[in-house]
């Protein structure tokens, strides 16, 4: 599916303060400051009674960090952005913001690692967690708690990609009273908008496409002007987490190419994914546009297109098959991470944790793959052989 011609233009939009002059800046400046100096006490006194609508410190807000805040907001059709120094950070952020003692946080779907450990962690704060795997909206419904404060989307999921049907689920929150936060990392606004089908906050790993080229760690949250009221106020004023300015920078230069880097990861997966579908040596591929099915369906219904991350599962579901199959790759690089311009390969297996893997409802011989930006072909060909080992 095209990406929404208004997306491109906010990708694109010129962010540059007009100086007045003849001409302007083409790029936004890099306002590189801590504090900003006021002409009258008066002035100070209120900037500080109100710093997210002023320059006081760039711990609260920064014209760099504003430029990429304004085109996230407007690319989820939020009312409000901050960005982070991390997508744990902005999760940080939030789960500290809208949590207390006694509350109890459900995870839908397969869910980042670092982001179950934090909830895990919370448990010394009195914050109890659940994680569901079954994602059809009664079971969810089953699945909260009268204590129940939050629901975490992630969707499509970490590592098998399944999808929730988040507009049922952010409904039933809703009327129960009960907060959504949705990682939308892997569709970014380009592929899917959470907060237009009722989920109240959106958060980013803003490191994977949204910065796009692997050379920055960013996170943003994006919400309503009533939720970032608190957000704003206790997890990234007091957690501290903020994104620097030249960061925030390069975040924005990002954002200006995600619609052409997007659409040429979708198509580009879509061939590698199908590549792996037909071999003899793979069981199964999990990427959302190869879904059958009910699954299929959420797919077609939910995502305005597919970005370049997805899985699959090898016949002989071994930690020596995948290791065998990723030191045999040669344009794949292997690392964590994924969304930039290289492509990327890793697996869950480490040879000692079968009996994990299996608690977490993750298949044996799984390896992850970031398509980058090198074109289909040369990507397949590596694929092709390093699977020829199997044989
Ligand atoms: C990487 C990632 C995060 C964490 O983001 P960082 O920028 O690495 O802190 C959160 N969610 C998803 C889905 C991720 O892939």
């Amino acid at each position: 599916m095209p990406i929404d011609p208004a997306d491109v233009a906010i990708c694109l939009e010129d962010e540059a303060p007009d100086e007045g002059g003849a001409s302007t800046p083409m790029a936004p400046p890099i306002v590189q400051t801590s504090l900003f100096s006021f002409r009258s006490f008066q002035d100070l006194l209120a900037g500080l009674a109100d710093e997210g609508g002023h320059h006081v410190y760039t711990r609260g807000s920064n014209p760099t960090a504003e430029a990429a805040e304004r085109k996230i907001a407007a690319l989820e059709r939020g009312e409000a952005c901050r960005t982070f120094g991390s997508g744990m950070a902005a999760i940080s952020a939030v789960l500290s913001s809208f949590l207390a003692a006694g509350d109890h946080v459900l995870f839908v779907n397969h869910t980042y690692g670092p982001a179950l450990q934090l909830a895990g962690h919370l448990e010394r704060f009195g914050v109890a967690h659940d994680v569901t795997l079954e994602l059809a909206p009664a079971a969810v419904e089953a699945a909260l708690r009268s204590e129940t404060r939050l629901v975490w989307l992630e969707s499509p999921g970490t590592m098998t990609f399944r999808l929730a049907d988040v507009p049922a689920i952010a409904a039933i929150c809703r009327e129960r009273g009960v907060l959504t936060c949705m990682d939308n990392s892997w569709s970014t606004p380009m592929f899917q908008k959470p907060l237009a089908v009722g989920v109240d906050i959106v958060v980013h790993s803003a490191t994977k496409y949204l910065a796009g080229h692997s050379d920055l760690v960013a996170g943003a949250a994006v919400t309503s002007e009533a939720l970032m009221g608190p957000l704003f106020e206790k997890g990234y004023m007091l957690g501290g987490g903020i994104l620097a300015p030249f960061e925030a920078w390069l975040l924005h230069r990002g954002l200006r190419t995600l619609p052409v880097r997007l659409a040429r990861h979708e198509a580009d997966a879509l061939r590698v994914a199908s590549f792996l579908a037909d071999h003899p040596a793979v069981r199964r591929v999990h990427h959302p546009a190869l879904a059958e099915g009910e699954e299929g369906e959420r797919s077609r219904r939910q995502l305005a297109g597919t970005s370049g991350l997805f899985s699959f599962e090898l016949a002989r579901g071994t930690f020596e098959s995948v290791r065998s199959v990723l030191d045999a790759l040669e344009r794949f690089h292997l690392g964590v991470s994924w969304g930039g311009v290289e492509s990327l390969a890793i697996s869950p297996e480490n040879g000692r944790n079968a009996s994990e893997l299996a608690e977490m409802g993750l298949p044996r011989g799984l390896i992850r793959l970031s398509v980058g930006l090198e074109g289909a072909d040369p990507l397949i060909d590596d694929l092709d052989r390093a699977l020829a080992r199997l044989a």
